[in-house]
C-alpha cells in the first residue's frame, strides 16, 4: 500500500521532513512505516548505487520492504529524456514510493517521474553539491536545451554525513560555490524590485543571506569536508532550496550569475563539450558578476544621468543579439522576453527615472556584494574553480555569456542595468 502524499496544489508549498544524520536507514524506515509505504523503488547510478544505494536496497529488504532498484548505467547520468524513459520503461506497476539516491540530476528525473505517475518522492542526496533538492522544478536538456519544467518537491529527505563527508571533492566545493552566488543573486533581486518592480519578499532574502553567512562560518570545516562542515553545508542548500520553494519563484537563490552558468551549460551542449557542475560554473560567474557591481559601485550620480540620456533601447539590435546567441532556440528566447524587447519609451522613461531616483540604495546595494577578490578567495580556500580558464571555458564562452545570458530570463539584474546605461559586457 502506497499513502504517502499525493500530488496536489498544497504540495507546492508543504515543507519536507527532512533528517540529517550519520545512520539514515533507522530514520528512513521508521519514515516509511509512519507513511505506510511498504513498496519503492531506488533509483541511482552506478556510483551512487555503490555509496549508499545498495546498502538501503539489502537493509530495507531485510526489513521486509519490497524493494525495486532502478541503477543507470550511463557515466554520467544526464536529466534528460533518454533517461526520463529509462526510468518509467524499468518500473513496474506496482503504486511504489520512489527514492532518489543522487545528487541533483537523479533528483530531478525522478520529482518528474513522481509528478507523471502521482507517486510519492522521498530524495536521499549523496553530494552537497546544489541547493535544488528541495526545490519543486526539474531542470532537465530537453531538445538540446535547458528547461525548468513544474514537477514536485520531496516529502521527505534524508541526508546520510557519511556519504556526504566522502562525496568528490569537486562536488562538496560545488555546494559551496552554488551558495557563495547568492552574495549577487540577493545584490539583483533588490535591484529588480526596486528598478523594475519585481516581486520581492525581505524575510525570504533575509533567511537566504543567514544560510550563506552561516555557511561561510564553516568555510574551513567544509574545505576539510569534516562531518560538521558538511552538516552546515547541506544545511545552508536545504534552506536556500526552502526559500525558493516558499517564495514560489528563484529569487532568493538564482541571479544573473546563474544566467551566466545556464547560458555555459546550453553552450556546451550546443557543442557537444563536456558538461561542467553547476556550482562550479556558478562560483566563477559569481566572480565576473562582482566585478560588474565593483565598477557600477564606482559610477556618480552625474555620470548615470548622463548614460540614461544618451542610451538608446535598440530593440532590433537586441533581437539580432538573441540570434546570434540562441541560434535555434532564438524565437522561444523572444517570445519570453517581450516585457524587456517591447519597453514602450513612456515605460522607458518610468524604469529611468526609478534608476535616478534610487541611485543612493543601487550603490547601498552594490556595496553588499563582496570584491571579487573576496570571493576568489573564498572559492580558493575550498579548492573551488575561480577562473574560466580553470573551468576549460574560453573568453568567447565568457564574451557570449556576458553578452547574451540576460535575455535567458525575465528578470531585471545588472547585467539589464548595464544594458540600459550602455555599460559594455
Ligand atoms: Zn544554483
Amino acid at each position: 500500500m502506497v499513502r504517502g502524499r499525493f500530488v496536489d496544489a498544497d504540495q507546492v508549498t508543504m515543507k519536507p521532513v527532512i533528517s540529517i544524520s550519520a545512520q539514515i536507514f533507522p530514520h528512513l524506515l521508521q519514515y516509511c512505516q509512519s507513511q505506510a509505504l511498504t513498496h519503492i523503488a531506488l533509483v541511482a547510478d552506478q556510483h551512487t548505487y555503490a555509496a549508499l544505494g545498495k546498502q538501503i536496497a539489502e537493509q530495507g529488504k531485510q526489513c521486509g520492504l519490497d524493494v525495486q532498484c532502478i541503477v543507470l548505467s550511463a557515466d554520467p547520468v544526464q536529466a534528460d529524456e533518454f533517461h526520463l524513459v529509462q526510468i518509467l520503461i524499468r518500473s513496474d506497476r506496482a503504486p511504489r514510493a520512489y527514492l532518489a539516491v543522487g545528487s541533483g540530476t537523479l533528483t530531478d528525473l525522478v520529482r518528474l517521474v513522481c509528478l507523471t505517475r502521482n507517486l510519492p518522492f522521498i530524495s536521499i542526496p549523496t553530494a552537497p553539491s546544489v541547493d535544488a533538492f528541495t526545490s519543486t522544478g526539474a531542470a532537465l536538456t530537453l531538445g538540446r536545451s535547458k528547461q525548468t519544467v513544474p514537477a514536485i518537491a520531496p516529502q521527505a529527505i534524508f541526508a546520510d554525513l557519511p556519504t556526504l563527508c566522502a562525496a568528490p571533492r569537486p562536488m562538496i566545493a560545488a555546494g559551496f560555490a552554488d551558495l557563495l552566488g547568492k552574495f549577487t543573486a540577493l545584490a539583483d533581486w533588490q535591484l529588480g524590485h526596486f528598478v523594475w518592480g519585481e516581486r520581492y519578499d525581505a524575510p525570504i532574502a533575509a533567511r537566504a543571506s543567514a544560510a550563506l553567512r552561516a555557511c561561510l562560518a564553516q568555510t574551513d570545516a567544509i574545505a576539510r569536508a569534516s562531518a560538521e562542515g558538511v552538516q552546515g553545508l547541506i544545511a545552508a542548500l536545504f534552506e536556500s532550496g526552502q526559500c525558493i520553494a516558499d517564495f514560489g519563484s528563484s529569487e532568493s537563490a538564482s541571479g544573473s550569475e546563474h544566467h551566466l552558468s545556464h547560458y555555459w551549460e546550453m553552450k556546451l551542449l550546443w557543442e557537444n563539450r563536456q558538461p561542467l557542475l553547476h556550482g562550479a560554473k556558478v562560483g566563477v560567474a559569481a566572480i565576473l558578476i562582482a566585478e560588474r557591481y565593483a565598477k557600477l559601485h564606482q559610477l556618480t550620480y552625474a555620470e548615470v544621468c548622463a548614460r540614461l540620456d544618451s542610451v538608446a533601447w535598440a530593440r532590433a539590435a537586441m533581437l539580432a543579439q538573441i540570434r546570434a546567441g540562441y541560434g535555434a532556440s532564438a524565437e522561444a528566447i523572444v517570445a519570453g522576453h517581450a516585457p524587456f524587447l517591447d519597453l514602450d519609451a513612456d515605460n522607458l522613461g518610468r524604469v529611468k527615472q526609478r534608476v535616478r531616483a534610487n541611485w543612493d540604495r543601487i550603490q547601498a546595494i552594490a556595496a553588499t556584494v563582496p570584491t571579487p577578490a573576496d570571493l576568489a578567495r573564498y572559492l580558493r580556500q575550498i579548492e573551488a574553480p575561480t577562473t574560466p580558464q580553470e573551468l576549460g571555458l574560453t573568453k568567447h564562452d565568457v564574451t557570449a555569456a556576458l553578452t547574451y545570458a540576460d535575455y535567458l530570463r525575465n528578470r531585471f539584474t545588472i547585467l539589464k542595468l548595464n544594458r540600459l546605461l550602455g555599460i559594455e559586457p
